[in-house]
């Protein structure tokens, strides 16, 4: 599952559906998959609903936009490291 030619080919193929016209019409709408909340293309990223790591694709039906704070909240391995970070942010605040 992770063989790293195969996330290698994954990776390429995220990159050419990044350019076509399905990809534009996702970002141009500015829907992030997670939050909902709406945000210009730049802000947004191709994000795998299941990482490459885990034996996701990069296929139409894995692959949505998603603002840059839920891209990086999603890198997170556990619920508890999530609450942490959470926790983190708000003493920084
Ligand atoms: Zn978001």
């Amino acid at each position: 599952m992770t063989d790293p030619a195969r996330i290698r080919r994954e990776r390429d193929k995220a990159a050419k559906l990044k350019k076509s016209q399905w990809w534009h019409r996702l970002v141009n709408r500015g829907i992030c998959h997670y939050c909902e909340k709406k945000f210009s293309p730049s802000e947004l990223t191709m994000d795998h609903v299941v990482p490459l790591a885990r034996g996701g694709s990069s296929t139409q039906g894995n692959l949505v936009p998603a603002c840059r704070e839920c891209n990086r909240d999603k890198k997170l391995e556990t619920p508890v490291e999530l609450i942490l970070k959470r926790e983190e942010r708000s003493n920084d605040e």
